[in-house]
């Protein structure tokens, strides 16, 4: 049996596994898609003491060093299930079952996409979901955000003191967003917020020159230019799987522990798939370290 057995290969699990094949202890890694979300990621900036790297660069690094260790890499392979017996035994989807004295859950999470024409064609072309990464490629352009809840209004409010201006779009009649969000919001001068309106398309030709909507209540539509669209209609993580074993929070993020532990003794996670507040390249790679300092521990003493 492994001593560790981390699942998910993006900037979490690789932070694990590095970790704890370092302390000299059986460590295998599953990763459906190893570097993760980073794979998705054009040019990242804020990865610190890298001025500028590439998602697809970032993610064979991240490759490259774990494969520095000896850690057993058990690429393009999907868990699907995960029980605890003497020791925890998680199955793959192409039937394996491996057995593991600890787990390191890093199965990150997925932006939830709008699904209107445009999205996926200007993705990183204008289309962003993340505005701690991308605010800064849109200083001085108009944007739009869709989605009014509370990291909507968020981005929104961040966005505002980068860009020329932004147009809020929300599919409800009201903000979904805490008032002290709104209040803040609407304060700023130069935010439009457009409520009970349905996006339809977002238009381009190379990148994106627009964004158009239905008012639903006359059905009348609109159209407005801009340079840049941030979707922000929610993060769900990659947990589903995970149902009846360790507990989640009603969103689906893994609830852990200051040493990144689950409820379920043994299992550590970390990164997107957790309950951390923020959701960052460099967060996933500290708190892979946490769950892996702590699935040791945890060793040691059991
Ligand atoms: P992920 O990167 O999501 O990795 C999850 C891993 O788990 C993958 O290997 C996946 O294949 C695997 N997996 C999932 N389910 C299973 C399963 N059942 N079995 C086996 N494997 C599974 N952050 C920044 O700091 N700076 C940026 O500039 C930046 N830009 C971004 C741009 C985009 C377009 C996106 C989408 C995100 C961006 N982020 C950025 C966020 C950053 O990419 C994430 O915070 C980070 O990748 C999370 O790391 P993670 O390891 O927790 O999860």
């Amino acid at each position: 049996p492994f001593d560790v057995l981390v699942i998910g290969g993006g900037p979490a699990g690789a932070s694990s596994a590095i970790y704890t094949a370092r302390k000299g202890i059986r460590t295998g890694i599953v990763a459906e898609r190893f570097g993760g979300q980073v794979l998705d990621t054009v040019g990242i900036e804020n990865f610190i003491s890298v001025k500028h790297t590439e998602g697809a660069k970032l993610a064979a690094s991240l490759e490259e060093h774990v494969k520095d260790y000896n850690v057993d890499i058990m690429k393009l392979q999907r868990a699907k299930r995960l029980e605890k017996k003497e020791l925890i035994e998680v199955e793959l989807e192409n039937g394996a079952v491996l057995k593991s004295k600890t787990v390191i859950l890093s199965t990150g999470a997925r932006w939830r996409n709008v699904g209107v024409p445009g999205e996926a064609e200007f993705k990183n072309k204008g289309v962003a979901y993340c505005p701690h990464c991308d605010g800064p490629l849109f200083a001085g352009k108009h944007v739009a955000v869709v989605g009014g809840g509370n990291s909507g209004i968020e981005a929104a409010i961040d966005l505002a003191g980068i860009v020329s201006h932004v147009t809020v779009l929300e599919f409800a009649p009201e903000l979904k967003a805490d008032s002290v969000l709104q209040d803040r919001l609407y304060s700023l001068p130069n935010v439009t917020v457009l409520k009970n309106v349905q996006t339809k398309e977002i238009t381009g030709t190379d990148k994106v020159n627009g964004i158009t909507y239905v008012q639903r209540d006359t059905g009348e539509e609109q159209h407005v230019e801009l340079q840049g669209v941030f979707v922000q209609i929610g993060l769900v993580p990659n947990t589903d799987w995970l149902a009846g074993t360790v507990e989640r929070t009603p969103m689906g993020e893994i609830i852990v522990d200051r040493q990144g532990a689950t409820t379920l003794p043994g299992v550590f996670a970390a990164g997107d798939c957790t309950n951390s507040p923020y959701k960052q390249i460099i967060i996933s790679m500290g708190s892979g370290a946490t769950a892996a300092l702590g699935a040791f521990d945890y060793l040691i003493r059991n």
